[in-house]
C-alpha cells in the first residue's frame, strides 16, 4: 500500500481523498493555490504545499510545480480527484516516469477514452452500441451536411476533446450546419485547444443514463450498476440519483453487460464510467467515458454501501477486486449545490459566506469544503457542496431531501439552493417523468418561495 498520496486537487474532492487515506492509514498531501489558503483540504492534510497563484494555469494545472510538491514531500502516488489534469494522458505519462503512482487508468487508456471519437471506434469493435453518427472527425461543412441528411436531422455537433458540455451545437436543418460548425469549433478551440468536430444523431428526448464500473490491473472488470443524470442545465448536471426511475431489471443486465464490456476491451484500471443515452424505447447507445472519479460518485456509494476511492487506490496498489457486480439496495439522490444566483440565468456568485449550517440526520450526507466566514474565490467551478441523502425508496429519497434542503442555510452568496427545492416538488420529477430536455419547461418562478 501506499505510504503517502499527494491530491492534485481543490475543494470538496480533495477533502474527501483526504477522508479515506485517513481510514486507511495513508499520509497526505494537500497543494493549494493562493486563493484556497483557507480552504479545508489544507487544514486536513498532513502536509500542505502552496504551488503558485490563484489562476488554475499556474497552479492546480501547473504540472512542474505538482511534480516539484511530489519530490520536496516524498510522495509514492498522485490522485488526481476530477476535472484539472484527472483526463490528462500526459500528466498520468509523466507520473508513470517519474515513480509515482497515477492513480487512475495508464495514459494509452486515458487516450483511448478521452478522445470522443476514438473511444466511440473502439466501442463499435468490441460490439457496443453507439450513436448513429459520422465515422470519425469531419473535415467540411460538405461532408457534414452529407452525413446529416443520412443520419436525418437533429443531429448534434461534438468536440471529440469534449467536456463540460462545450462545444456541442445541435442542428435542425441544412441551412443552420455552417454557422454551427463554425461555432462549435471556435468553442471547442478555446476550450480544448482542439476543434476535432464529429456529428451525430441527436437523440430526443433521451435519459442520461451512466454506469460506474471498476476494473483491475489483472483484466477483472465489474459495474456498480448506475445512476440517472438526467436533469441537466446546458448538458451540465444538476441533479444524479440511483437506481434510475427509468430503469428496469432486465435493462440494467444489457446495459451493465455492454459497460463491463466496455471496460473489458481495454483492460481497463481504474474506477471509471461508461455514459450512455437511453431513449424513450429502451434504446442505449454509448456516449463517452470518464476516466476518473466522477462528482456524482456518492449517489452509487449509498446504494451499494462502498467506499470507491478506497476501491481506487486499492485498485492502483495492486489489489485485485471481488469478481461480482453490484446492485442498488437502497435509493439515493444528489443535489449539487453552486454558489450561483439561480434567477439571474444561474450566473456564479461567489463571495463569503456568512452563515452557513449544514443538513444532518439518518441518511443525510454534505460533502463540502466550505464553511462559515469562507470566500468563495471567483476562480474555479462554482459547487460548493453536494447534499446525498439515502432512503429505502425513491419516494422517502425525496421527502429526506426536502426536508434536509430547509434545513440548510447557506448566507452571504447566493446558491441553486431554491432550485433544488422547486424541483424536489415538481410533479414530473416526483413521479419519475423526465429526461434531458426536463430543464428547457421548467419554470423558474417555481424556485420563489
Ligand atoms: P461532456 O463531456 O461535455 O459532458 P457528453 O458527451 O457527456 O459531453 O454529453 C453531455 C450531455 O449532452 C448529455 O448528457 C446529453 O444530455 C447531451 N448529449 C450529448 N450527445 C447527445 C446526443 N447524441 N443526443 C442527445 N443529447 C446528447
Amino acid at each position: 500500500m501506499f505510504n503517502k498520496i499527494l491530491i492534485a486537487n481543490r475543494g470538496e474532492i480533495a477533502l474527501r481523498i483526504i477522508r479515506t487515506c485517513k481510514e486507511m492509514g495513508i499520509k497526505t498531501v494537500a497543494i493549494y493555490s493562493k486563493a484556497d489558503t483557507e480552504s479545508l483540504h489544507v487544514r486536513f492534510a498532513d502536509e500542505a504545499v502552496c504551488i503558485g497563484p490563484a489562476a488554475s494555469s499556474e497552479s492546480y494545472l501547473n504540472i512542474p510545480r505538482i511534480m516539484a510538491a511530489v519530490e520536496i514531500t516524498n510522495a509514492d502516488a498522485i490522485h488526481p480527484g476530477y476535472g484539472f489534469l484527472a483526463e490528462n494522458a500526459g500528466f498520468a505519462e509523466i507520473c508513470r516516469q517519474s515513480g509515482v503512482k497515477f492513480i487512475g487508468p495508464t495514459p494509452e487508456m486515458i487516450n483511448k477514452m478521452g478522445d470522443k471519437v476514438t473511444a466511440k471506434e473502439t466501442m463499435i469493435k468490441a460490439g457496443v452500441p453507439v450513436v448513429p453518427g459520422s465515422p470519425g472527425l469531419l473535415k467540411d461543412v460538405t461532408q457534414g451536411v452529407k452525413i446529416a441528411n443520412s443520419i436525418g436531422y437533429p443531429v448534434i455537433l461534438k468536440a471529440t476533446a469534449g467536456g463540460g458540455g462545450k462545444g456541442m451545437r445541435i442542428v435542425t436543418k441544412d441551412e443552420d450546419f455552417e454557422e454551427s460548425w463554425h461555432s462549435a469549433r471556435k468553442e471547442a478551440k478555446a476550450s480544448f485547444t482542439n476543434d476535432g468536430i464529429y456529428v451525430e444523431k441527436y437523440v430526443e428526448e433521451p435519459r442520461h443514463i451512466e454506469f460506474q464500473i471498476v476494473g483491475d490491473q489483472y483484466g477483472n472488470v465489474i459495474h456498480l450498476s448506475e445512476r440517472d443524470c438526467s436533469i441537466q442545465r446546458r448538458h451540465q448536471k444538476l441533479v444524479e440519483e440511483s437506481p434510475s426511475p427509468f430503469m428496469t431489471p432486465e435493462l440494467r443486465e444489457k446495459m451493465g453487460e455492454a459497460a463491463v464490456l466496455a471496460g473489458k476491451c481495454i483492460n481497463y484500471e481504474g474506477v471509471g464510467t461508461i455514459e450512455f443515452l437511453v431513449d424513450k424505447y429502451r434504446n442505449f447507445y454509448f456516449m463517452e467515458m470518464n476516466t476518473r472519479i466522477q462528482v456524482e460518485h456518492p449517489v452509487t456509494e449509498e446504494v451499494i454501501n462502498h467506499d470507491l476511492i478506497k476501491e481506487q487506490i486499492k485498485v492502483a496498489a495492486g489489489i485485485p477486486i471481488s469478481g461480482k457486480n453490484y446492485y442498488p439496495t437502497m435509493h439515493a439522490m444528489e443535489c449539487r449545490i453552486n454558489a450561483e444566483d439561480v434567477f439571474n440565468n444561474f450566473r456564479p456568485s461567489p463571495g463569503k459566506i456568512v452563515s452557513f449550517h449544514s443538513p444532518k440526520g439518518h441518511g443525510v450526507r454534505v460533502d463540502t469544503h466550505v464553511y462559515a466566514g469562507y470566500t468563495v474565490p471567483p476562480y474555479y467551478d462554482s459547487m460548493i457542496a453536494k447534499l446525498i441523502c439515502r432512503a429505502q425508496t425513491r419516494e422517502d429519497c425525496i421527502k429526506k431531501m426536502q426536508r434536509a434542503l430547509d434545513e440548510f442555510i447557506i448566507e452571504g452568496i447566493k446558491t441553486t439552493l431554491p432550485f433544488h427545492k422547486a424541483l424536489m416538488k415538481n410533479e414530473s420529477f416526483r413521479d419519475g417523468d423526465f429526461n434531458t430536455a426536463f430543464m428547457n419547461t421548467f419554470n423558474m418562478d417555481d424556485c420563489i418561495e
